[in-house]
C-alpha cells in the first residue's frame, strides 16, 4: 500500500476558493502536485493566493483556468497537464454553484448554468481523467489503483432542497453517475467516490454564517454544535484518494 503522495499528480477543480482550495493545500501538503483549477480570469488572483500559500508551505502546485462546463476546455486542461507532468493520477471534481429560484420562476438558462457545471463538467473532467488513466497503465510503485477520482457532491444529494431544483438535481445525478462509473470502471483499478460534505463554511453559503444570528440557527440543524471548515473536507479527500482507502468504492462519504 502507498500511503504517500509523492509522485502523484492531482487536478482539483473550482480550487481557487472554499472546499476546493482546502482540498489543494491538504494534498500538497502530502507531497501531490497540485493544479488548481479556476474558472475565469476574475477567479486568477484568488487562485494565485492558494498557489502561492502552497508553494510558501514548500508544496508544488500551478494553476489552470478551464470552465469545467466546456468540453475544449476541459480536454485542453488534461493535454497540458499530461504534457508537463507526464499523467495525473487523482481527480477531485469539485467545481460547483447555485442559482436559486423558486420552481415556478426557475429560468431555462438557470437550470442549464447549475447542470452544466455541477453534472456535465463533472462528467467532462472525470471521462478525461479515465481516459488517462487508461492511456497511463499501471504504475504499482505510485498506487494500487489506476487513478482515483473524488467526486464533492452535496447532502442535497439525497435530501430534497426546496426551492434549489437544479442544484439538488445536480447533486443527485451526481451521485449516479459516481455509483455507475465506479462499477463499470472498478474491473480497471479505478475507484471513484463522493464527498457529500455538510454546512461548510465557504463563500458559497457566506449567509447562513456570516453574522452571530445566522451561525445560531445553523448550529440548531448540527448536533456536533460547530459549522465544517474546508480542512474537514481536504482530510476526507487526501483519506479517499489514498491507498489506506483502497477497498472503498462507490460510496458516499458525508462530511
Ligand atoms: P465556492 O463557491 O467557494 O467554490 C466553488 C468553486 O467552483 C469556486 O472556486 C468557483 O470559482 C468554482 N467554479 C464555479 N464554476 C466553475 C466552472 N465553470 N469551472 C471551474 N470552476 C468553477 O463554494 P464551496 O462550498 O467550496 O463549493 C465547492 C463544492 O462543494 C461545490 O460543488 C458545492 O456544491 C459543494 N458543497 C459545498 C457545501 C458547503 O457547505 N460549502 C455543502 C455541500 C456541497
Amino acid at each position: 500500500m502507498k500511503t504517500s503522495f509523492q509522485d502523484k499528480v492531482a487536478i482539483i477543480t473550482g480550487a481557487s476558493s472554499g472546499i476546493g482550495s482546502g482540498v489543494s493545500r491538504a494534498m500538497a501538503k502530502e507531497g501531490a502536485t497540485v493544479i488548481i483549477n479556476y474558472p475565469s480570469p476574475k477567479t486568477k488572483d484568488m487562485a494565485d493566493a492558494v498557489l502561492a500559500e502552497i508553494l510558501e508551505a514548500g508544496g508544488k502546485a500551478i494553476t489552470y483556468q478551464a470552465d469545467v462546463s466546456k468540453e475544449d476546455q476541459v480536454q485542453q486542461m488534461f493535454r497540458d497537464v499530461v504534457d508537463q507532468f507526464g499523467t495525473l493520477h487523482i481527480l477531485v471534481n469539485n467545481a460547483g454553484l447555485q442559482k436559486d429560484s423558486s420552481f415556478a420562476d426557475m429560468t431555462l438558462d438557470q437550470w442549464n448554468f447549475v447542470l452544466g457545471v455541477n453534472l456535465t463538467g463533472q462528467f467532462l473532467c472525470a471521462r478525461e481523467a479515465v481516459r488517462e488513466f487508461k492511456r497511463r497503465g499501471m504504475q504499482p510503485e505510485i498506487s494500487t489503483a489506476l487513478g482515483k477520482i473524488v467526486c464533492v457532491s452535496s447532502v442535497h444529494e439525497v435530501i430534497p432542497w426546496a426551492g434549489h431544483a437544479n442544484y439538488a438535481a445536480s447533486k443527485g445525478g451526481v451521485l449516479m453517475m459516481m455509483k455507475t462509473i465506479s462499477q463499470e470502471l472498478a474491473p480497471l483499478k479505478i475507484r471513484v467516490n463522493n464527498i457529500g460534505p455538510g454546512a461548510i463554511k465557504t463563500p458559497i453559503n457566506t449567509e447562513a454564517w456570516a453574522t452571530p444570528e445566522a451561525e445560531k440557527k445553523l448550529l440548531t440543524l448540527i448536533p456536533y454544535k460547530r459549522v465544517g471548515v474546508v480542512d474537514d473536507i481536504g482530510a476526507a479527500a487526501v483519506w479517499l484518494a489514498s491507498d489506506e482507502s483502497d477497498y472503498v468504492n462507490g460510496k458516499t462519504l458525508f462530511v
